[in-house]
């Protein structure tokens, strides 16, 4: 079955945000003009907080899909890392995007170690100036937390160096407060959709949660919640059919900005996405609780939401990852799971075997999809996803529906 992935009504905020990322790298460029710094970020524990509140503007780099940047990283790095890491090693060397070439040093933390090695390999040959920060292994043990504190002092330390600004409360407190409101709206946005009628796509969800990337963190508050008011106000999609349109939840490794080809297949097939516990979707944005506006109250609120798959935990069927998937997919009344696996992530590709078993044992279909960004394997993914699908379709009809 294919249908139309086009919005019934479309959100005229959504064109709003499309603008503003077009007249973001301007904005960028004069604030640096006035003397603030550009700090792109990767990984999972960077605390964007510390970066506003020492007045730097935050970018979180990073697309992906394209492949000519991977074979342009690969001269790089290893070909043994994700396609992603080879990616950004390659945009990060071309620099033809609108956003690198703003950006006055990497911040990096070392949770997915190939991200880690790719900050070395950059600072190597181009140049760029990086700062770290270190991740415990021992994640969950009070020793774990307290090297992290003592990691995101010396970081914020490093920034304030570098960016010439001095941490204040105040301004942690109000970079805190103007985050948590941001998690909040997305985590309404991802309710929305998870609503049989609701009136976006995906690839428009996709494009909102990335626009945060790299907008202006207040400006991008501002129309996340315009657009959830009009979501409250736009008939419901006619075109959704629940049953014939199963309602799928993506898990596994990221999609970056730009990696549409699984989302598009899915979508085109007649898949429901409704909802995700990507680093590059929902997860970023669940159970980060900060107690109060200091350094330490925010290492321990990063450190202590769902952990990346990266950091090591071996016993699977106790893994808070692991449950909270399972809450997630309860939540948002998924029918199925598709895990997206980047070649040589390890991290995630390790885990999806075991994940499968678990999740199949509570009842949801499941398929892994272990891909890159060549478009070579779109048909074969396309019947792969086809046949899922369709066994969805059969189970819900059976079942009268979930
Ligand atoms: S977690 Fe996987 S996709 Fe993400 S950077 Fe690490 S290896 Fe790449």
């Amino acid at each position: 079955m294919s249908s139309s992935v086009t919005t019934a009504v479309k959100a005229a905020t959504l064109d709003k945000i499309r603008q503003a990322l077009q007249d973001r790298p301007a904005q960028i460029a004069a604030a640096k003009q006035r003397g603030q710094k550009v700090i792109g970020w990767l990984n999972y524990f960077v605390p964007e907080e510390i970066l506003l509140a020492l007045d730097a503007v935050p970018i979180r780099v990073g697309t992906g899909g394209d492949e000519q940047l991977v074979d342009i990283g690969a001269r790089y790095i290893s070909t043994k890392n994700c396609v992603f890491v080879r990616s950004v090693v390659g945009l990060l060397g071309e620099k033809k995007d609108a956003y690198t070439p703003l950006l006055d040093l990497l911040a990096v933390d070392a949770s997915c170690l190939q991200v880690f090695r790719l900050a070395e390999v950059v600072k190597y040959y181009f140049k760029y100036e990086t700062a770290i920060l270190g991740v415990p292994r021992s994640f969950a043990a009070p020793e774990g937390r307290e090297y992290f504190r003592q990691e995101l002092r010396s970081f914020t330390a490093e920034l304030e160096k570098f960016t010439g600004r001095q941490l204040t409360e105040a301004k942690l407190n109000s970079a805190i407060e103007l985050l948590a409101k941001i998690r909040e709206a997305l985590r309404y946005l991802y309710e929305y959709q998870a609503q049989d009628y609701a009136n976006l796509s995906w690839r428009e969800v996709f494009e909102i949660v990335h626009a945060g990337f790299y907008l202006d963190r207040a400006e991008y508050l501002k129309l996340l919640q315009e657009l959830l008011a009009e979501l409250k106000t736009l008939p419901v999609d006619k075109n959704k059919i629940p049953g014939l349109q199963p309602r799928v939840f993506l898990t596994g490794s990221q999609l970056s900005p730009g990696d549409v080809k699984l989302i598009n297949i899915i979508e085109d097939l007649g898949g429901q996405i409704i909802g995700d516990d990507l680093w590059t979707g929902l997860s970023s944005y669940l159970d980060i609780q900060v107690a109060a506006p200091t350094v330490d109250a925010l290492a321990d609120g990063y450190l202590a939401r769902v952990p990346h798959a990266a950091l090591p935990y071996l016993d699977i069927s106790t893994d808070s990852r692991i449950k909270k998937l399972k809450e997630l997919l309860q939540k948002f009344r998924a029918q199925a799971v598709i895990d997206h696996t980047l070649r040589y992530c390890d991290p995630y590709t390790f885990k999806a075997g075991e994940t499968k078993d678990i999740l199949n044992n509570a009842g949801f279909p499941f398929l892994e999809i272990h891909t890159e960004y060549a478009s070579s394997d779109i048909e074969a993914i396309r019947t792969r996803v086809e046949a899922f699908l369709e066994l969805v379709r059969t189970r819900n009809d059976v079942a009268g529906g979930i």
